[in-house]
C-alpha cells in the first residue's frame, strides 16, 4: 500500500503506515527552527519515503529525531538519518545490545528458534530488509529518563516516557499547542510474551495518563487514521471492562466471557477473545 502524506494540524504531519512489512507511522512536527521527526522508520527506505514528502511539502527541514521505543520497525531506518536524537535511556541500552548482533537471516532464524526474537518480525524485517549485512543501528544521543520538551519555534514537542506492556521504554510524542499526541505502540499488548499479553497494572493508569492529556486527536503506531479522543476512551472503557473482569475472575476464559455477556455494550467477538486471552495470559502464574 503507497504511503500517504498527511497534514493533520498546523504543524503536524504524518505518514501513513504500510501493514505489508509492518511499517510504522511516522511523524513531522514543523516550527520555526525546523521539523523533528518521530520515529527513523523501518528502513532506510522508509525514512527516504518520509525525506522526499517533507521535501515535496516544502517543510523545514528536519532537525532532531525522536525514538518512541527499541522495535525494529521504528529504528532500522537510522541510517539514514544524520541529526541529533532523543530516546529514553532503556531505548539506548536496549539499542547497544542489539548493534552487537548479527541481523542476516542465519543468526535471526537461530534467535527464533531460541524464542529470543518473534517469527513475524523476523518475516517482516525479510521483507522490509533483505539484506541486513551491513544495517546501521543509531541508539539516540540525548538521553532522558522521564521527560524533554523540544521547542521547535512557535511549537513544542513533549517527549514522554510513558512505558507499558509494549515496551517499558515507550516514549509519546504530545504537541499541546495543537492538541495531537504520536502514540506509537504503547497502548499494544506485550508481543515479546507467548501468547501476547496486558497486564491491568500497566494498561489502565497508562490510558489514564494519554487521556488526561489536553489531545483532540492521537496517532497510533500502526493506525490508518488519527484516532479522536472519544474512540480512544471507548476503547479505553472496553479494555479496563475486560481487564478487570479477568483479574476478578480468573484465567477461566468461558466463565469471564459468560460475566462480560451482560455487562458490555457490544457483542462478543473474535477480537473480545483475543483481549480476553491477552489479560489471562498477562496473569501472575498463568
Ligand atoms: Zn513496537
Amino acid at each position: 500500500m503507497p504511503h500517504t502524506f498527511n497534514r493533520l494540524t498546523a504543524h503536524v504531519h504524518w505518514l501513513s503506515p504500510d501493514g505489508t512489512t509492518d511499517r510504522p507511522v511516522l511523524g513531522a512536527i514543523s516550527g520555526a527552527h525546523g521539523t523533528l521527526i518521530v520515529d527513523a522508520g523501518a528502513s532506510p527506505a522508509h525514512a527516504h519515503a518520509l525525506q522526499k514528502a517533507i521535501t515535496a511539502a516544502k517543510l523545514p527541514a528536519p532537525r532532531y529525531l525522536a525514538l518512541t521505543h527499541w522495535h525494529w520497525d521504528h529504528v532500522f531506518g537510522g541510517a539514514a538519518w544524520d541529526l541529533p536524537t532523543f530516546g529514553h535511556v532503556e531505548t539506548r541500552r536496549v539499542m547497544a545490545h542489539m548493534a552487537t548482533l548479527d541481523w542476516r537471516d542465519a543468526a535471526l532464524d537461530a534467535r527464533v528458534a531460541a524464542g529470543e526474537e518473534i517469527a513475524f518480525c523476523r518475516d517482516m524485517m525479510k521483507l522490509e530488509l533483505p539484506q541486513r549485512h551491513n544495517l546501521v543501528l543509531r541508539p539516540p544521543d540525548i538521553i532522558f529518563a522521564d521527560q524533554v520538551t523540544v521547542d521547535l519555534g512557535g511549537v513544542t514537542c513533549r517527549l514522554l516516557h510513558v512505558g507499558g506492556d509494549h515496551a517499558a521504554d515507550a516514549v509519546i510524542v504530545y504537541i499541546p499547542e495543537d492538541g495531537v499526541a504520536f502514540l506509537s505502540d504503547c497502548y499494544y499488548q506485550n508481543l515479546y510474551h507467548a501468547p501476547p499479553c496486558y497486564t491491568t497494572a500497566k494498561l489502565l493508569p497508562l490510558l489514564d495518563r494519554l487521556l488526561a492529556l489536553d489531545v483532540d486527536l492521537y496517532l497510533t503506531g500502526h493506525g490508518d487514521a488519527p484516532l479522536p479522543r472519544a474512540e480512544l476512551a471507548a476503547e479505553a472503557t472496553l479494555l479496563a471492562q475486560i481487564g478487570r473482569t479477568v483479574d476478578a475472575i480468573g484465567a477461566n476464559r468461558p466463565a469471564v466471557l459468560a460475566a462480560l455477556a451482560g455487562e458490555l455494550a457490544q457483542p462478543i467477538d473474535g477480537e473480545i477473545i483475543e483481549l480476553v486471552d491477552a489479560f489471562c495470559a498477562g496473569l501472575p502464574f498463568s
